[in-house]
Order: C-alpha cells, then structure tokens, then sequence
C-alpha cells in the first residue's frame, strides 16, 4: 500500500481541497493549525446524526444503543491509534488544550504544592504553558524551562541541572508547532523518570505525523487534538495511564461522571467516564474514529514519507530565497513538516496576504508560542505547514508567491 501512495489521488478524498481562492487553486498549507476532512469523515458524521442521533449511555432505546456503540468503537480506535492498553485509558476531551488543563487541575491541585517545580520547555504552545501557570499561581509551585538552542532544538544538556526532587511535573511537546522540532521524548522522558517526575506529552503535533505507542514512550499522560489528522474540531483525547486516572480526582461534575448522588456528597464512574461530564461529542468522536480509519487505509509509514520528501524539496528551494530566515532544525531528521520563515522586511502578515492572493494559505503571526518568538527576537513568523494531501505544486505555488513577496519587499 505505502510504496503506491499518491498525494494527488488522496487529495481528491478532501472536498474542501477541490475549489479556488482569489481566482487560484487552493493551495492548502496551515494543516498544523488544523487539516481538512475527508469525505469519509463528513459522510460518517452525516450518517451518524440523519440515523442514529441519541444521547450516550442513558437510553435503552435502540438509537442510544446505537450512538453508544459508535461512540465507544471510536474510543477502540482512538487506543489502537497510540497503542494504549486499553481503551479505558481515553478519555474524551474537546482538544489538547483541554486534555492538558484537565491534567493540571486534576492532578495537579492533588499533588502540587508550595515550592514544587513544574518544568516545561520554551518551545511549548501557549496550552502547555498557561494551564501550568494557572496551576503554580494557585499551588505556589515554580515554573523552570527547558531552553532552546540557535537551531530552536532543546538544550537537553540542562537536564540535570532542572530536574531534582522538587520538579513534580514534566510537560513536554512531542513536536513544536512553530519550529516542527521533533523533541528527543526518548531521552527527556527517562531522565524525567529518574528524577521521580510525572511526564506529559502534548502530541498535538505528534500523533499527526508519527507513530504513538504510548505503551513504550513511558510517559504518563499524551494529549492529542482530533482537528489536526482528519477528524472534526471538538475533540481530542487525554490518553493516561489507568492507575494515574483511577488516583486523580474528577475534573468536571455533572451526568455521566457519577455512579452515585448523594445530598452532600457523591461517588464517581469508573475511568474514562469519571473525566467526562455532560453529554459529550458524540459526532465528534465517531468523526475522529473515521479519521483513523482513512489514515489507517493510507498507512502512517506513507504519510511520514510523503512529507519528509516533500519537505526536503520545500527546505531545499526555500534555502535558495533571497532574504530569507528559515527558523528551527537545520537537519529534515528532527524536523515535522513544518517550516517557520521571514523573509527581509516583509512582515509576515504581509507574506501571508500576498500569498493569499494566489491562493496559497499561510499562516502568520507567533503560532501560539510567543516564548519561541521572544527566543528568536521576532514578533512572528510565516509558517508552511505540510500533510497527506500536500504537493509538490502547492510548494511551487508557495515559492510562486514569495517571488512576489521579493518583488514588492525587495
Ligand atoms: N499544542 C500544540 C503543539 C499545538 O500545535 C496545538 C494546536 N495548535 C495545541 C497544543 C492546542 O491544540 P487545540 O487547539 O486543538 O486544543
């Protein structure tokens, strides 16, 4: 299957991909803001609410039936897609950002005190950043950080210096969204555990791009977000370790949390369902299990081919631009299939206007990472952001508008 994987076929999976903008082909590349959706997804979601519409696990009504056993099929998938044991360790989340501000509520409130240290890195989204904040505001803990090198790779050489007793918590990215640095997890992860610390990964761009198995990452907790590999907005997972999520204390109350209520005080449903109040989104989840199933049928060794190809053609004609800034890993080996540029004077809004116009999207501005445009001293950045569905034309298109950008900026 992968050596006969051809991005223009898998394009014409992707309606969205089929029109033009400003009068030009749509050239699609800010997929680590968020993907397209194949039809096999829209069509799933379709189904799901014109036949089976009904709230999860309350009814005994065949369409409650029905919606439940979809809903938990896709959690099946969800598990199968990081090999996590079982999928009891999902829990259902609106979107890495909720996974990470239920890990440091939850677990957080429960074991983090004054004095304690969380260590983050600087090449961290602003969701792996402010929840912590919030949480050390409310502990009195200390937030330390990894820092970056000229090349935005992590400076692991601190390590020991950052890791002791005290640090409690490590949040780590598995790749940078600004940078697309592929993080060492292999190497922070042991000397996190070593040091006695709880590890979180934020695989927003991770369990996009490569193969997740959670089981032998050794982490204890990764977050990934259902919008970025094919699936609808909305949802997300916080994969945990089961004995983690049995020992934490619920993030929300409401329906479907409780086993039972009491007057002043209530008992909790067993995992995943303690950490999911509410009716949940129940699209959402079967959408992002038909995700997996597309990206199943694709096969990620292909898909992780296909962009590292792709972004050696890109970084090489990209390096030839007058002008230009490349930001992050020079090497394509601990790089995703992002890539973060300036270009002379222009502002990188202007960029990405300029290539608006030629139907080609971009995005601009500090891409929720404004500690790795404080460590570069830039105020934004372009980003190209590549994935299945992307071509060798659309970076030709992408060099097509920056030769304008050159014209106009000098
Ligand atoms: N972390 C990283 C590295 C990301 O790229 C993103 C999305 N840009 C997030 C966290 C937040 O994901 P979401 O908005 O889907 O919750």
């Amino acid at each position: 299957m992968t050596s006969a994987f051809d991005p223009h076929r898998a394009r014409e999976d992707f309606p969205a991909l089929q029109q033009s903008v400003n009068g030009m082909p749509l050239a699609y590349l800010d997929n680590a803001a968020t993907s397209q959706k194949p039809r096999a997804v829209l069509d799933v979601m379709d189904a799901y609410y014109e036949h089976d519409n009904a709230n999860v696990h309350r009814g005994i009504h065949e369409l409650s039936r029905r919606a439940t056993e979809a809903y938990e099929a896709a959690r099946v998938k969800a598990a199968r897609w990081i090999n996590a044991a079982s999928a009891d360790e999902i829990v259902w989340t609106r979107g890495t950002t909720e996974a990470i501000n239920l890990v440091a509520a939850s677990w957080g409130l429960d074991n983090i005190g004054p004095g304690d240290e969380i260590l983050l890195s600087v090449l961290e989204h602003h969701s792996n950043i402010v929840p912590w904040q919030i949480l050390a505001a409310r502990t009195g803990a200390t937030i330390r950080y990894i820092e970056l090198d000229d090349q935005g790779r992590l400076l692991l050489d601190d390590l020991p210096r950052l890791l002791g007793e005290r640090t409690k918590i490590v949040a780590i990215s598995h790749v940078s969204n600004a940078l697309g640095t592929v993080n060492p997890l292999h190497e922070i992860i042991p000397a996190a555990k070593a040091a006695g610390a709880v590890v979180l990964v934020d695989g927003a761009q991770g369990a996009v791009h490569s193969s997740v198995d959670v089981q032998t990452l050794g982490a204890d907790f990764y977050a990934f977000s259902g919008h970025k590999m094919c699936g609808p907005t909305g949802i997300g997972v916080l994969w945990g370790r089961r004995d983690m999520l049995e020992r934490m204390s619920p993030y929300q109350g409401g329906g479907e949390m409780i086993h039972i209520v009491g007057r002043d005080a209530s008992s909790w449903a067993a995992v995943p369902h303690k950490f999911e109040a509410g009716t949940p989104n129940i699209a959402g989840a079967i959408g992002l299990g038909a995700a997996i199933d597309y990206l199943d049928t694709i096969g990620m060794d292909a898909i992780v081919r296909h962009e590292h190809e792709l972004m050696a053609y890109a970084m090489e004609r990209l390096r030839a631009v007058p002008g230009i800034r490349i930001f992050g890993p020079e090497s394509l080996e601990e790089r995703s299939a992002v890539v973060s540029f300036t270009m002379g004077d222009a502002h990188p809004h202007d960029i990405s206007t300029i290539l608006d116009a030629h139907g080609v999207a971009v995005r601009a501005g500090h891409h929720c990472a404004q500690l790795v445009m404080k460590h570069f001293g830039v105020p934004a950045t372009a980003r190209a952001s590549f994935y299945l569905y992307s071509t060798r034309e659309d970076v030709d298109r992408l060099f097509a508008g920056l030769d304008e950008v050159r014209a106009i900026f000098g």
